[in-house]
């Protein structure tokens, strides 16, 4: 006992922490360090059980101000002649729902041995073109799939002899700790370590599958990608996941989708967007510009006056929502008036005709040598 450490300091808050902080900090800390959450591990069972004693004394008004006064001394047996400390009077009970609601997704029941239970879910993903997500398509995917071995059915177990009943849990599958002097009111419930919860044991192991029950095989999985997939999204293809225990159906496979970027079209939700170039001579005069989209190119018509950067709609040229592929996000595209470069002599003269046209003086001006830089023209510079 002379080792014991500061309850304040095993909950790691300060000496003046009011009721809320301090429940807080307990709650964090046995939830780490809850048995449950680590089965057979010393270290985290100590350690939740001094988070439990420090929070018992310092969620109490009274023995809080004891142990205040006295420190430790104050539940020792001598100090107050009390004979021991009783954490009875703790309330536990509130905390521990939650914690055990977290801890096993929200109070799902364990299943305990012998009942028919559903298998694990597997993972895996696959990659698909950014037209692939669009459409939809099938793809073929080879996974590692566990069966139930053929020769023993599953038990594990030599054929002709059969699993016998765990002697360590009786069957249940699950042995249960009670905790003496902290946990009067909480059992504490941990899975067999003999029989993994299977409640059975296999004496004699069958040899085709090494007393695991199962079998795993490289299978061919069909994946039927749906129109409209986006990146991130699963599927999910029912029955391929792990094989049900004692009965109880597969698992499912989740199919995570990646969908690779395209080199034009970049997608939101059920819109694509994009640009594209048009000229000078388009944008003003108006006219026919050919613009890609994911059901090939289309020809846009152009109003004149067009200025850069006008963003247009081609109405249900997106992305086919999933729930119905003939309902389609549409496609955005920013036109983006190009500035000739590399003029001929000849183009050039026509651009100056055009601009002495517009009544400006572009051709004085170009010959004009600049005596000084201004400030705006260094300006410019640095960002040419
Ligand atoms: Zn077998
Ligand atoms: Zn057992």
């Amino acid at each position: 006992m002379a080792d014991k450490r500061d309850y304040y300091e095993v909950l790691g808050v300060s000496r003046g922490a009011n009721d809320d902080e301090i429940k807080r900090a307990y709650r964090k800390l046995a939830k780490k360090y809850h048995p449950d959450a680590n089965p057979g591990d010393k270290e985290a069972e100590q350690k939740f059980k001094e988070a439990s004693e420090a929070y018992a004394v310092l969620s109490d008004a009274d023995k809080r101000r004891q142990y205040d006064q006295f420190g430790h001394a104050a539940f020792e047996g001598g100090a107050g002649g009390t004979g021991g400390f009783d954490f009875s009077g703790a309330d536990f009970s509130d905390m521990f729902g939650d914690i055990f609601g977290d801890l096993f997704g929200g109070g799902r029941s364990r299943a305990s041995a012998n009942q028919p239970m559903q298998g694990a879910n597997l993972r895996t993903s696959v990659r698909v073109t950014f037209e692939e997500a669009v459409f939809g398509c099938e793809k073929e995917l080879e996974l590692v799939l566990k069966d139930e071995c053929a020769s023993c059915h599953g038990t594990g177990a030599k054929p002709g002899t059969q699993p016998v009943t765990c002697s360590k849990c009786g069957g249940k599958g699950q042995v249960v700790y009670t905790q003496q002097s902290l946990f009067g009111m909480v059992r504490n419930v941990q899975t067999c370590p003999d029989c993994g919860g299977t409640g059975k044991v296999v004496k004699e192991k069958c040899a085709d599958c090494g007393g695991s029950g199962y079998i795993s095989k490289k299978k061919k999985i069909a994946v039927s990608v749906p129109a409209g997939i986006d990146d991130g999204q699963s599927i999910r293809i029912r029955g391929k996941g792990e094989p049900g225990v004692n009965g109880g159906p597969r698992g499912d496979l989740l199919v995570e989708v990646r969908v690779s970027r395209h080199p034009i079209f970049q997608r939101q939700d059920y819109n694509i967007y994009s640009t594209a170039p048009i000229t000078f001579a388009q944008a003003a005069l108006g006219g026919e510009v050919r613009i890609s989209t994911v059901d090939g190119d289309v020809l846009y018509e152009v109003k004149p006056g067009t200025q850069t950067d006008t963003r247009v709609r081609l109405r249900g040229k997106g992305v086919p929502t999933l729930r119905n592929k003939e309902v389609r996000g549409d496609h955005y595209v920013t036109l983006v008036v190009q500035v000739p470069d590399h003029l001929t002599g000849e183009q050039k003269e026509l651009l100056r005709a055009f601009d002495r046209a517009c009544g400006n003086t572009a051709e004085k001006k170009a010959d004009e040598k600049p005596k000084k830089k201004s400030f705006k023209d260094k300006l410019k510079e640095t960002f040419e």
